[in-house]
């Protein structure tokens, strides 16, 4: 089974998210638990956690079809001491919200150097900051998401994102989810048919598909191999939407939340429609 949907508003309380994914005729959602350009945000009220469950279950929203995204602020591999000790605070906040909320998975980016420490170093701290994250919670898995390579972010390669896994204490809660903007303009061409088998190829060997808990379904606005992060509407971009095509009709991308985080809303539906009837061409 495929599940497929946008990034939806989560304005006015998280338990506006499902109403306004099924109003969309979508199988899957994303959203942001709390405001995502600013580091604090009150607590989740009891009425607003137990809404969302209702809703949830009224509309058939499983924890498999939902994918929280946590802040663009956090980064949690951040060279220096103490924005690094904000960036562990409010991942565990957001850990902790998806808990509260009764989710199985939470997205991010792994994190950035800044220039500042060699990359391997900055991995190092990123892997840290998950296990010391993962010890404080329970049963939220964190989802590393790949990276198109912008400016000092990490994670745009299959082996960087090995080398946090490999440093993971707990292995049953760390997952990945794949990007198709970020992973072609980091140089993964899923355009053309040998190069889709290639990257998925490379994927299983290097991290492996037991791992994966999520796509993006972005197409892209810049080329191939620009390392620029600008997502497009499927079949307007630089990807195409044959690329599409082949991840609707492979079983290796069923039974989890793939996310629309294209840039038109308007657009949605017919992307979710369109999407749908490609897994049946
Ligand atoms: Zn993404
Ligand atoms: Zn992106």
């Amino acid at each position: 089974m495929k599940y497929i949907g946008p990034h939806v508003s989560a304005s006015g309380g998280v338990e506006n998210a499902p109403v306004n994914a099924h109003k969309l005729g979508a199988t899957a959602f994303a959203l942001f638990t709390k405001n995502q350009r600013q580091w604090f945000s009150n607590p989740l009220t009891e009425t607003s956690i137990r809404i969302f469950k209702e809703r949830c279950k009224e509309l058939g929203y499983t924890p498999k079809q939902i994918l929280p995204h946590d802040s663009y602020l956090i980064n949690l591999g951040h060279p220096e001491k103490e924005p690094l000790k904000k960036s562990r605070a409010a991942f565990l906040d957001e850990m902790q919200r998806c808990e509260q909320l009764g989710l199985d998975r939470l997205n991010f980016h792994p994190g950035s150097h800044l220039r500042k420490i060699p990359e391997e170093e900055s991995l190092k701290i990123i892997a840290e900051s998950i296990n010391l994250t993962l010890a404080q919670t329970h049963g939220v898995t964190a989802v590393i998401e790949n990276t198109a390579g912008q400016g000092s972010n990490l994670g745009y390669t299959f082996e960087q994102i090995r080398f946090i896994i490999d440093r993971i204490d707990d292995k049953t809660r760390i997952g990945v989810c794949i990007d198709t903007a970020h992973s072609y303009s980091a140089g993964y061409n899923l355009k053309t048919p040998e190069g889709f088998e290639k990257t998925f190829q490379l994927f299983d060997e290097i991290i492996g598909f037991r791992f994966l808990k999520g796509m993006h379904l972005n197409d892209s606005k810049k080329e191939f191999g620009s390392r620029v992060d600008r997502h497009e509407s499927i079949g307007l971009g630089t990807i195409g939407r044959k690329t599409f095509e082949w991840i609707m009709k492979d079983p290796r991308f069923d039974e989890m939340p793939l996310i629309l985080e294209t840039p038109d809303e308007k657009l949605w539906k017919a992307e979710i429609n369109l999407l749908r009837e490609l897994s049946t061409l």
